[in-house]
């Protein structure tokens, strides 16, 4: 319970309550008055009320109609602070140029991918500590996949600082970390997004393995009767995947997909 309000865990209902941490998050997403922020999964507005200080506007998403009614309380005064009652994975995003949130955890990668395909200046979330070093991972670690791929290759991901579990109310299971992820102007243009998605996918489902093997039986299966005595870029394939780093996926996949007529997919 929090102020009558009986939390529900499947929204992932917890609350920062360290004013410190607030404020760090704050300076992280460098917020001035020039800023209309997205806040998603705003709860008690523990966030919303550093952020309205700083920015010029916050647009606050809660799914929790009972939480919604308590935020519309507590901001009624408060002319910069927009809540909206809806779903983030549902709702039309509104127009922001920064997101600053520590949405619950269970959307994180859903979230992620949606807000990476908004245009946004800047994204700073607190997530789960252990998602957080999956996407800062190197290549070679055994953290490094297809999630740290498909985020890296659309945006710059920097993890900032380790959050405990302690400054949440109630206290989660897990610890946190604050990420900032600034999304690229300059991403590849892939054209078959989609392939490139399957592409990854394939690649991680089998780490341990020759790159070249892989890719063969990825292009077989896609495109047929692909020729097996593929040109390497620079000995790339004969690296295993878990070996290659971001940018070498992306080569290898413009590599491949480049001369090919692709377009039923
Ligand atoms: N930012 C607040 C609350 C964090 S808890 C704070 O730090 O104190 C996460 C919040 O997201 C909860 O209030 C939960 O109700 C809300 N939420 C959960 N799923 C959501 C979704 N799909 N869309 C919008 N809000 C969501």
């Amino acid at each position: 319970m929090y102020r009558g309000i009986k939390l529900k865990k499947k929204f992932g209902q917890h609350f920062l309550i360290n004013e410190k941490i607030k404020h760090k998050i704050i300076e992280y997403a460098d917020i001035s008055k020039k800023d209309v922020i997205l806040e998603i999964g705003a709860g008690i507005g523990s966030l919303t009320t550093p952020l309205c200080k700083n920015a010029r506007k916050v647009i606050a998403i809660e799914k929790d109609g009972e939480l919604v009614d308590f935020l519309r309380n507590v901001f009624s005064n408060e002319k910069k602070v927009e809540i909206i009652e809806g779903d983030i994975l549902k709702i039309k995003l509104p127009k922001a140029n920064k997101i600053v949130s520590t949405p619950p955890y269970n959307i994180s990668s859903e979230l992620i991918f949606l807000l990476l395909d908004h245009g946004f200046k800047t994204i700073v979330l607190v997530l789960q500590k252990e998602f957080a070093q999956r996407l800062v991972s190197k290549p070679g670690s055994k953290n490094f996949g297809r999630l740290t791929v498909m985020v890296r290759y659309k945006g710059e991901v920097e993890l900032l600082e380790y959050v405990s579990k302690e400054n949440f109310y109630p206290v989660p299971k897990v610890d946190s970390a604050i990420v900032r992820i600034v999304p690229r102007k300059d991403i590849p243009k892939l054209v078959y997004d989609d392939l490139f998605n399957d592409f990854v996918r394939e690649l991680f489902s089998q780490r341990r393995k020759k790159t070249r093997k892989v890719i063969s039986s990825f292009m077989e299966k896609k495109i047929g009767g692909y020729s097996k005595k593929i040109i390497l870029p620079n000995k790339l394939e004969e690296k295993r995947v878990y070996e290659l780093s971001n940018s070498e996926i992306i080569n290898l996949f413009l590599y491949h997909t480049a001369k090919k007529d692709l377009t039923k997919y």
